[in-house]
């Protein structure tokens, strides 16, 4: 049986590519793994061929077909048209990190002399891309409050090639009108990407909005289990026949087969994990809301969230991130309500299994509070997998006061 015979009998069976197909059968090719349910991983830099001639075919398919691991591998192209249909985008890259993704994306869409228009306050390492990376390219940025469409068309120069979004941010949860600001930039010639890491496909798909191209960091969510670091770029045909010629084979910040195995092993609970977060996150957020010692919480899905009704309109359902600002004196205060919380874990990253906290006490000397850009007595959730009851009982523990 040919690929091509084998995706048809599974598309007889599943008349429409739903949810569940794509994440446990597309892309499998079991009968060319001796059946084998759970993917091989190729552990292999290289491809062999019999013949001079497969070779030649072999470079002109370079695109699509196994050569060379750096530009097709197996284990990976399953992976990638799992996330490419999850996305519903014609084509996925897969990298080594978030990052990686983002700047092969990015750059590959500007030339020196081009002007981005990118949201305020993006991922740190987006900004420092477009701020000192590319601005040492002569590609200049300017930063925008996202919350108003207009300010994309307003920040618009004769140079301007690109719209960077990210929707919402991962510390105050600002959003952006996907769909109106894709309109603004089709109407100007402009290219959008949307870092797509905290709503993930299931929840949001920005390019049925409109939008050009999606990243991701498959470290959060996507991967899920803390074990991996990886990122997602997804776009169409054309756009990927440009950038795998460019920035893909040229930079090279590929992921491995064994990590895209893991990948695809995360990914086979995606839903799983994010119907968990949708349940518990909201109840622990409205338990926080309630309590005297909590001055605010940033929660797109919280009714009191400035942009709530956009964030319905615009995403499926609610995630596992949010941020609360103590209501403190001094910062030891805030300080010790982190340490005192027993399954919440201090670090960095988010969208697994284990529930994380970052105050941004730590990027400041306790000396000097205006030290961030942010209010020293905000604190960044992550709800992991765990009990609501569990999570909100070490909370509460932790908001009342000693004796
Ligand atoms: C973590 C993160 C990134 C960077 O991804 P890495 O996998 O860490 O390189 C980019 N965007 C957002 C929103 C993130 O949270």
């Amino acid at each position: 049986m040919t690929f091509a015979d084998k995706d048809r009998r599974f598309v007889m069976i599943f008349t429409n590519m739903n949810l569940d197909y794509i994440i446990n059968h597309l892309a499998e090719d079991r009968h060319c793994y001796e059946g084998a349910v759970s993917p091989p991983i190729f552990q292999t830099s290289n491809f062999a061929f019999q013949t001079v001639e497969d070779m030649r075919e072999g470079l002109r398919r370079e695109m699509d077909a196994p050569f060379y691991t750096r530009g097709v591998n197996p284990t990976v192209r399953t992976l990638r048209a799992k996330l490419a249909a999850l996305e519903g985008a014609e084509e996925c890259m897969v990298f080594s990190s978030g990052s990686a993704a983002i700047a092969a994306a990015v750059m590959s869409q500007v030339k020196a002399g081009d002007h981005i228009v990118c949201v305020q306050k993006p991922y740190s390492w987006t900004t420092k891309l477009l701020s000192r990376l590319l601005a040492r390219f002569d590609v200049s940025s300017s930063f925008v409050d996202g919350r108003d469409a207009e300010n994309f068309r307003k920040a618009i120069q004769p140079n301007t090639r690109l719209f960077m979004l990210e929707s919402p941010n991962s510390t105050t949860f600002e959003l952006q009108d996907l769909e109106a600001i894709a309109a603004i930039a089709k109407a100007h010639g402009i290219l959008t990407i949307v870092d797509n890491s905290y709503a993930t496909p299931l929840n949001q798909q920005p390019i049925k909005m409109g939008i050009d191209m999606t990243v991701h960091s498959a470290t959060k969510y996507l991967n899920g289990h803390s074990d991996i670091v990886a990122g997602v770029l997804c776009c169409s045909r054309e756009k990927y026949e440009e950038i795998f010629a460019g920035e893909f084979m040229t930079l090279g910040g590929i992921i491995s087969p064994n990590d895209a195995w893991l990948m695809l092993r995360g990914l086979r609970t995606l839903p799983l994990r994010m119907q968990r977060v949708a349940d518990t996150t909201p109840r622990i957020v409205a338990m926080l809301e309630k309590h005297p010692r909590v001055e605010k919480v940033y929660y797109p899905f919280s009714p009191d969230f400035d942009q709530y009704e956009l964030a319905k309109k615009q995403m499926k359902a609610p995630a596992g991130q949010f941020s609360m600002a103590l209501k403190a004196e001094r910062i030891e205060e805030v300080d010790d309500f982190c340490n005192r919380l027993k399954y919440f874990t201090l670090a960095c990253s988010w969208g697994s299994f284990e529930s994380l906290i970052f105050p941004t006490s730590a990027l400041i000397d306790s000396a000097n509070y205006s030290g961030s850009p942010l209010p020293w007595n905000l604190i960044r959730f992550y709800i992991g997998l765990e009990e609501a009851e569990v999570l909100m009982e070490d909370l509460l523990g932790a908001l009342t006061p000693q004796p």
